[in-house]
């Protein structure tokens, strides 16, 4: 069986930097994907990045500061509590606060550019949403990085199994394709760690009927479909805690690279909100139309140039060469639809960033107009494209026990982690979690971890009063016995 200090399963954002860490840091390293390329779903992704007091802020004037994100946090958990029987990781979410200065500075000597910093939603006290020139550099800095960095990369391969040995992950199975279209399968040895980024567990329906309201259990996703909740299941099989599980955020499914070029229209074909705004404001705006029914309109050159993410969305575009015969495709007033994009093309044509009949700020990349056709619509779908729920850890990202003690040689980053995804609707706090603690992870394997299993707040109740991790009867009595 082939040997590797540190073995990353997942080639998103947390198991790429899990991965150049934990190679920095002297370990023999392997990391493995389903998919034939790395990057994961950052590579679809609007590249909002969170990132606390870096030198972009400085320059433009903005303050921030640990303490101030932090307060912020605290505010939205105060927000998403009222849903019940949520656990956030407080002291998970300060040390990724504290490090992510050190992600700016990784990504940047990485060579992925900052392209400015976004308006903040008002979740956020202070503009802190770094945005990413091009997501898509993600996975191939990362990529090259490690490549140089001597790290096995191994590509559609899918991890099956964890081995263990005296109650310690030692290493895995996995099948790959191979060039010829056999399938090969393997063993690995682990001799520090397995390092568990298979992102969330959205592609896995049977999951998500298990743990999720059935009103969001829509089956479409956008988004890498290969996220199947691997990690959430090989992490409990070896007693792993998984919290939040039945936590999501509904959206409309659309990737937010080609919502930024359109406009969405009811049966009245009037426009009726913003539509880059927060996930929750667009799904409760939906829910108000007209039998809940609504389309994106894009034209020709968003067809072509976003052929891609249109073909990621739930449902087939219905595309005519002119919009009088799309508002009649889709049973909208074609006066009504014909006023909407003139008046928005009318103002895309000025200067002003923000569109006063909804708010919508445009970015700097949003002012193509809807003019070419032939012209596509688009149907407004319901559902949810990330997960939040996962595995505890400790905050070097051990993974931990229902009974509270740590899993030996096992960790688990990104969106395989449970404890901070409770934030998620502040907005742009995925990936850079995602790389600053699988950063942490990745270190922590190579070099050992001696954290211990810390306490998180539930939201029970409607208090932060701490709560123990869950325990069996049994080390109580231990403890009493000893003490
Ligand atoms: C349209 C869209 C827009 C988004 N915009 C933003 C944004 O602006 N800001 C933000 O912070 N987040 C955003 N996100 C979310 C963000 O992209 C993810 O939350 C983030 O990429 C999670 O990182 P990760 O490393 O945990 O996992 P992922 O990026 O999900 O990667 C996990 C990887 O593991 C692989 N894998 C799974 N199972 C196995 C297995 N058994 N063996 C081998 N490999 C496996 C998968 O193929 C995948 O490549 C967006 C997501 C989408 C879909």
């Amino acid at each position: 069986m082939k040997a590797y200090d540190v073995i990353v399963v997942g080639g998103g954002p947390g198991g790429l930097a899990a991965a150049c860490s934990a190679a920095k840091a002297g370990a023999l390293v392997a990391i493995m994907e389903v998919q034939d390329h790395l990057g994961g779903n950052a590579i679809l992704s609007t590249g909002h990045l969170v990132l606390i007091d870096t030198p972009v802020q400085r320059r433009n004037g903005i303050t921030d500061s640990v303490e101030l994100f932090m307060h912020d946090a605290g505010r939205q958990f105060a927000r998403e509590k009222a849903k019940g029987g949520l656990i956030w990781d407080r002291e998970l979410t300060l040390r990724f606060a504290k490090e992510s200065r050190a992600t700016y500075d990784e990504i940047t000597e990485l060579g992925i550019e900052i392209a400015r910093i976004d308006s903040k939603p008002s979740q956020h006290t202070a503009d802190r949403l770094h945005t990413l020139k091009d997501p898509t550099a993600v996975g191939r800095a990362y990529g090259e990085r490690l490549k140089e960095l001597g790290v096995d990369i191994f590509l559609r391969a899918e991890v099956d199994d964890l081995i263990t040995s005296d109650r310690r992950v030692s290493g895995l199975t996995a099948s790959q394709i191979m060039p010829d279209g056999s399938v090969k399968q393997f063993a690995l040895a682990a001799s520090q760690g397995v390092i568990l980024a298979t992102g969330g567990y959205q592609g896995n329906f049977e999951l998500r009927r298990r743990h999720q309201p059935e009103e969001a259990i829509n089956e479409h996703i956008v988004g890498v479909n290969t996220c199947r909740g691997a990690g959430h299941v090989l992490g409990a099989s070896v007693g792993g805690d998984l919290i939040n599980m039945g936590y999501m955020q509904p959206m409309v499914l659309v990737p937010t690279r080609l919502v930024q070029d359109a406009v969405a229209v009811n049966r009245a074909g009037a426009r009726f909100h913003d539509e880059t705004g927060p996930y929750a404001g667009r799904v409760e705006s939906l829910a108000q139309q007209p039998e809940q029914t609504a389309y994106y309109i894009v034209d020709g050159e968003t067809l072509e140039r976003s052929a891609d993410f249109v073909s990621r969305m739930p449902e087939k575009a219905i595309i005519r060469d002119t919009l009088a015969e799309l508002g009649a495709a889709i049973g909208c007033e074609v006066d009504h639809l014909q006023a909407s994009i003139r008046d928005w093309n009318a103002f895309l044509a000025g200067a002003d960033p923000k569109d006063p009949a909804t708010g919508r700020v445009l970015l700097p990349v949003g002012r193509r107009r809807i003019t070419k056709p032939p012209f596509a619509a688009l149907r407004m779908v319901r559902g949810t494209s990330i997960t939040w729920g996962g595995l505890v850890t400790t905050l070097d990202m051990q993974v931990v026990t229902v009974q509270g003690r740590v899993v030996p040689g096992l960790f688990a980053v990104g969106d395989t982690v449970g404890g901070l995804n409770v934030l998620a609707g502040m907005g742009g706090l995925h990936i850079s979690p995602a790389i600053t603690l699988g950063r942490v992870a990745g270190n922590a394997a190579a070099k050992g971890s001696k954290a211990k299993p810390h306490i998180a707040a539930p939201s029970q109740s409607g208090t932060f009063a701490p709560t123990k991790p869950l325990k069996l009867v049994l080390f109580d009595l231990v403890e009493q016995a000893q003490s």
